[in-house]
């Protein structure tokens, strides 16, 4: 869900997954964006402090379906830049699976 990179099948694995949007309260924070940016979340979506997206325990409260089965970000286009990072297969993403009892994606080899 939080990265966009697409796999060998031309299908994110995202769309089936969602486990980093589901791990830690203190993931899907604010780093490097702007006012404007930020603007752009739906307040429902932000916690108190402004500091971040509000969760409901782990849970990011803008991911909407099951994880491990179908999963959507509800603020994809305007999600924060650590969702954006964040790919398939790399150290967050492994550590976000293995908590939800997922299988580990493998990385993409260097180009
Ligand atoms: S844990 Fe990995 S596969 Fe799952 S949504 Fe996040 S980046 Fe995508
Ligand atoms: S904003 Fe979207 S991509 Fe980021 S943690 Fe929440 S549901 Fe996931």
């Amino acid at each position: 869900m939080a990265g966009d990179a697409i796999d060998t099948a031309g299908e994110s694995p995202c769309q089936s997954c969602g486990a980093c949007c589901s791990y830690s309260e203190n993931w899907p924070r604010f780093t490097i964006e702007d006012d404007a940016q930020l603007d752009l979340i739906p307040a429902q979506f932000v916690n108190a402090r402004q500091s971040g997206m509000r969760c409901e325990g782990d849970r990011c409260s803008a991911l909407s379906g099951k994880i491990g089965e179908a999963t959507r970000c509800v603020v994809y286009a305007v999600r924060p830049e650590v969702c954006r990072t964040c790919q398939p297969g790399d150290a967050e993403c492994a550590m976000a699976r293995r908590r939800h009892g997922l299988p580990l994606i493998a990385s993409a080899p260097p180009d």
